[in-house]
């Protein structure tokens, strides 16, 4: 397809895809489901508060994943920001810096100080022992992030909180459909949250949801989504407006209804990105866990500049150029975004692990709308940068 470097749109070629590819382009379901119950909702003209959508798509949550109690709210950060003030967390928590901007906007925003832990470079997910170097006596929780959907080191977590007294909860955000050593995401700790925004695995237009085996998590969780409501007039509680609106539930039930299409499409594409980019000087695709149940929602390259000779930030820039447009997950870094990154100007020597990352990692289009032709042409584009590096860096931009 690409013989010369003038063939390249960065060059000054023709973009090879006519259309934008987008990473997080929406899954969408059975299109005519979706709208009967749209239909039916009207007809009950019951569009929000646990209406009968909301119940259902909690069971089927619940089910799906073998957890006793399931609460659906309006988007994945009010999940977090709900677990957090359920568990009563204060002072000081353990969280990643690798992870999406609102797991430690969740803890700061109720004024608790988001403790920034490296990770491990072979998994992007906590160093347990790093975990337990930065317990202090203000510290009150760890909150591990299942990045790409790749599960925490549950056991040693588990064993450091219990050891500490610690709580213990998860962003499971990317992580929908996958499993641990056999078990669903969603049984480890004292909660899990999900995340069904528009560009997750199984998306709610927005939406979230807390899952837990706690009877008594889960009763204060129902009251503090919905102002602490007790029944008609009765407030027993501080709470807040979480609530998952009736449209959302209709597009969560009609998106989970096809999950075994997306995961089937996903690891389609995954295998066709494993296959074209395979021997490729540099280019690392993040391996998925063939033993375990996984949603393959995330196409995840490192790129190792010292063998690619290509920086990850050009191939970006020629991706973009060519209508790919990949990104830089989770750069860079939430240690180094406001406010932290004044609250905590140093950490990032405390953090190489995730300094590397934010360095390397590039994340490619994939879901229902990509074809294994697109990704075979992306995959070309790629190969031809890596094997043209000399001439590529000599005329870059
Ligand atoms: C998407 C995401 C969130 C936030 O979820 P919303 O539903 O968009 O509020 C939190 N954490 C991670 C890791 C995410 O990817």
């Amino acid at each position: 397809m690409l013989n010369q470097l003038s063939e390249l749109a960065y060059f000054g070629g023709e973009p090879k895809f006519k259309e934008k590819l987008f990473v997080g382009r929406p899954n969408i379901g059975n299109r005519d489901i979706l709208l009967n119950r749209i239909n039916d909702m009207l007809d009950r003209r019951w569009l929000s508060n646990n209406g009968v959508f909301v119940q259902e798509f909690e069971q089927r949550l619940a089910d799906y994943l073998g957890v006793k109690h399931c609460i659906a709210v309006c988007n994945g950060t009010i999940a977090l920001e709900l677990v957090i003030r359920a568990l009563e967390l204060k002072g000081e928590v353990i969280i990643p810096s690798f992870t999406f901007i609102a797991t430690a906007h969740a803890l700061q925003w109720q004024e608790i100080t988001p403790v920034f832990c490296d990770v491990d470079p072979k998994t992007h997910t906590l160093n347990p022992a790093k975990v337990e170097s930065l317990i202090t006596p203000r510290t009150s929780g760890i909150m591990g992030v299942h990045v790409w959907g790749q599960p925490c080191d549950v056991e040693s977590l588990t064993e450091i909180a219990d050891k500490h007294q610690l709580k213990l909860m998860f962003d499971a955000s990317h992580a929908f459909g996958c499993s641990h050593q056999g078990k669903m995401i969603g049984n480890f700790g004292n909660a899990e949250v999900f995340s069904f925004h528009a560009t997750k695995f199984i998306n709610a237009f927005e939406g979230g949801a807390i899952v837990t085996n706690d009877d008594d998590l889960n009763q204060k969780l129902r009251l503090m989504k919905n102002f602490g409501f007790s029944g008609f007039d009765n407030v027993i509680y501080l709470g807040t407006n979480g609530k998952m609106s009736e449209v959302s539930a209709a597009m969560g039930l009609t998106s989970l209804e096809s999950i075994e299409e997306f995961i089937e499409v996903n690891r389609r594409n995954y295998y066709c990105y494993r296959e074209s980019l395979a021997n490729i000087p540099g280019i690392t695709l993040f391996p998925v866990n063939e033993a375990e149940k996984h949603n393959y929602q995330y196409i995840v390259l490192e790129v190792d500049e010292e063998q690619s000779k290509v920086s990850r930030d050009l191939l970006i820039k020629i991706l973009h150029a060519e209508n790919v447009i990949a990104r830089r997950y989770f750069y860079p870094g939430c240690h180094r975004m406001q406010p932290y990154r004044s609250y905590f100007p140093h950490a990032c020597l405390l953090l190489p692990e995730t300094e590397k990352l934010t360095q390397r990692v590039l994340i490619l289009p994939t879901g229902t709308t990509i074809s294994e032709d697109d990704i075979n042409k992306v995959c070309s584009i790629i190969k031809f940068c890596i094997y043209n590096f000399s001439e590529i860096t000599m005329y870059k931009k």
